[in-house]
């Protein structure tokens, strides 16, 4: 897997162990590490030199070993239906969506919303699901642990330019989920150091519980997954629930059919005692046959899932199109009726190209129109000297 290659270190990606060790290489004593860190994820101060209680020479050593700042905020897209997505520009120049999903909490006044931020793993993705953005211009390459986590950073940001507010910004994030561009499982370890990051008491705090993986279905990463001490939570895209329809839209399904597939699921599940959630994309004409729900009602019993049915958002460039409103609900009523616990999810983000991984492409896009612009017209005044 190719690793990223930034001029220095991102901060966001050490540990506090691994900058313990740094500062004693450069002759600092380690309880450094712990103000450091502090001063990271508890007061959000991006500046080594506003970082007062350490020694001249200690913040200028960070300035010139780390970088402070790998992900710059390139665009903010709010839609109607109060879902935040970001671009961010990486050292490279690579374009990462972090979307933010804000949800009312019925009962507890209109003030207070559950908020879920979505991070993603890679920049594009390997996978070539059919029906999705993310994996259209391919895989470029990995996320650094300090580029997953420095997507949390820039939404606590966002929410409130002042420190102090921001602090309660993040406290009051409900859940991550690790569901935007790229596949998490095939960034294993950037995945774990960056989530072991947010979950320790001296980085975000963030319970393990609140955190959701998902996959596309890597079956031994998936077992890797089962054997880590911290209980994350797991999701699977189905999108297909047999190897014939799941196969014609998810490549992966032909490396890790369902009969791998779901025993891994079901050994994550026994380890950690969770319930797993389905992902299941409704598209028309492909997957949303009445038999599909009554073998997807079968998947979900057996594993003791729920199920998310979530319809089709177009994805410009692609042909697939949703279900209408009557075929989704009694498509959710088979797996009502057979008992299992599902919802029906009318998705969020339509009018801000939130299907993972469409902002992104209209951006590369427009640059590279752009681009092609300064060519031609670079090109054109060339002719015009011939
Ligand atoms: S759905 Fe996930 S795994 Fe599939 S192409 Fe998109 S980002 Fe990759």
């Amino acid at each position: 897997m190719a690793e990223p290659a930034p001029s220095r270190p991102i901060l966001f990606g050490e540990t506090h162990d691994s900058l313990s060790t740094r500062l004693a290489e450069a002759g600092e004593p380690a309880f450094r590490a712990r103000q450091i860190l502090d001063w990271v994820y508890k007061k959000r101060v991006a500046d080594a030199n506003a970082m007062s209680n350490l020694p001249a020479r200690l913040r200028a050593w960070l300035g010139e070993t780390y970088d402070l700042a790998p992900a710059r905020l390139v665009l903010t897209k709010t839609s109607s239906d109060v879902t935040d997505k970001l671009l961010l520009e990486l050292h490279d120049g690579a374009l990462i969506e972090t979307v933010v999903i804000r949800a009312p909490m019925l009962g507890v006044g209109s003030e207070r919303s559950r908020k879920t931020i979505c991070i993603s793993t890679q920049v594009g993705c390997a996978y070539g699901c059919r029906f999705c953005a993310s994996g259209l211009a391919g895989w470029k390459r990995d996320l650094a642990a300090g580029e997953i986590v420095a997507q949390l950073l820039a939404v606590c940001r966002l929410e409130d330019p002042r420190t102090e507010r921001a602090r309660e910004e993040l406290a009051s994030f409900d859940n991550i989920v690790v569901m935007g561009m790229g596949e998490p499982l095939a960034n294993y370890d950037n995945l774990l150091r960056a989530l072991t990051i947010v979950n320790a008491d001296w980085g975000l705090h963030f319970g393990a519980r609140r955190i959701t993986i998902s996959t596309s279905g890597l079956a031994p990463q998936i077992h890797q997954l089962a054997a880590e001490p911290l209980g994350f939570r797991l999701a699977v895209s189905l999108h297909g629930a047999t190897d014939e329809v799941r196969a014609q839209i998810m490549p992966i399904n032909r490396k890790y059919p369902l009969a791998e597939l779901l025993p891994a699921v079901r050994a994550f599940s026994d380890k950690h005692g969770r319930m797993i959630t389905l992902e299941f994309i409704l598209i028309a004409g492909v997957n949303d046959a009445f038999e599909q729900a009554r073998a997807l009602a079968a998947i979900a019993r057996d594993l003791h899932a729920h199920v998310n049915l979530i319809p089709y958002n177009t994805v410009e460039g692609l042909p697939w199109r949703r279900p209408d409103e009557a075929r989704q609900d009694a498509f959710a009523d088979i797996l009502h009726r057979a008992g299992v616990s599902a919802t029906l999810r009318r998705e969020k983000g339509h009018d801000i190209a939130a299907a993972c991984g469409q902002l992104r492409l209209q951006t590369e896009t427009a640059r590279a129109d752009a681009k092609a612009r300064q060519i031609t017209q670079s090109v054109g005044a060339k002719g015009e000297g011939h």
